[in-house]
């Protein structure tokens, strides 16, 4: 599928300009919606304030969600990434529990951003956090991180969705992925190509997942899979750092996106009727939850 290269554009002109991602991203938000630069960003504060509170709560014990299906997992990640003995390393594992719990503050009807969407509003907070905390980035880099991951989202959804029920859960998951990426890339001092690199390789891994919710629930596998979204993002973000670039530019796995979202059967877009959702247990789990499959 073919779409105007829209990415490269904001790329091209940021390396240009010899300025990050968000300066161009804000700019052009600023001259959009004629409002102040100064207002912009401290409402992108105010979110801020709201994920990273969901992050401190979210991996806190005695979490339940409405239906009870999840609970302290967040929690239990987190205390196993502090023991030492996390295979993936301390860094990833925490970030993957915190994206977990700001999952969980979400399904216990807690104030999360949905960013992209409420499930899967965990990705982009624990990534952003964690990594500015590897790299001492203060809040203002977050901040401007924040922008960038709009700038794609945006693009995103303009283009594709953000929607499980439009497109599967490549359109949420995949995309707070790729924006987490790019994001944590521009935090750690990359340059605007290596975020769109870290962007692409990003969605490409999760290019194809579909939204198969058990029960119709935002929560299973919606919580775990906020948690490998932040894995995830973390990785393409080391590997764009690292010099690795995607062969396939960004603006076309999002074309790609669309494509597969077009092709992707209803019965595999949020409505529960085949995947996960149709398993033996999940629909066991329904039963006793509603009574009723
Ligand atoms: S499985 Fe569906 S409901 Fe759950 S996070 Fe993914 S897109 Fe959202």
């Amino acid at each position: 599928m073919i779409i105007r290269p829209v990415f490269a554009e904001l790329v091209e002109e940021a390396e240009k300009r010899g300025c990050p991602l968000s300066e161009i991203i804000l700019e052009r938000e600023e001259r959009e919606h004629a409002v102040p630069r100064r207002e912009l960003w401290d409402k992108m504060r105010d979110y801020w304030q709201t994920m990273s509170q969901a992050v401190m709560e979210g991996v806190q014990a005695g979490k339940k969600s409405l239906s009870g299906l999840i609970g302290d997992e967040a929690f239990q990640l987190k205390k196993y990434a502090e023991s030492g003995s996390a295979l993936g390393g301390r860094t990833t594992t925490l970030a993957a529990a915190r994206a977990m719990g700001v999952g969980t503050v979400s399904v216990s009807m807690g104030k999360i951003v949905a960013a992209p969407t409420a499930g899967s509003c965990g990705i982009l907070p624990a990534v952003l956090l964690t990594a500015a905390e590897q790299t001492g980035a203060g809040e203002d880099r977050i901040i401007g991180g924040l922008f960038t991951a709009a700038g794609i989202g945006r693009i995103i959804d303009d283009t594709v969705s953000t929607s499980g029920a439009s497109a599967g859960c490549q359109a949420e998951c995949g995309a707070a992925s790729c924006m987490a990426a790019a994001a944590a890339v521009e935090i750690a001092g990359g340059t605007p190509a290596q975020a769109a690199h870290a962007g692409a390789i990003a969605l490409k891994s999760i290019l194809g997942l579909v939204c198969d919710p058990v029960a119709g629930l935002v929560e299973i596998p919606c919580i775990k899979r906020n948690a490998m979204g932040a894995a995830n993002a973390l990785l393409a973000a080391d590997m764009a750092m690292a010099g690795i670039e995607s062969r396939i530019p960004i603006d076309e796995v999002i074309g790609a996106m669309k494509e597969i979202g077009d092709l992707m059967p209803g019965s595999l877009r949020e409505t529960a009727q085949a995947g996960l959702a149709n398993t033996p247990t999940a629909r066991a789990i329904e039963r006793q939850i509603f009574g009723t499959e």
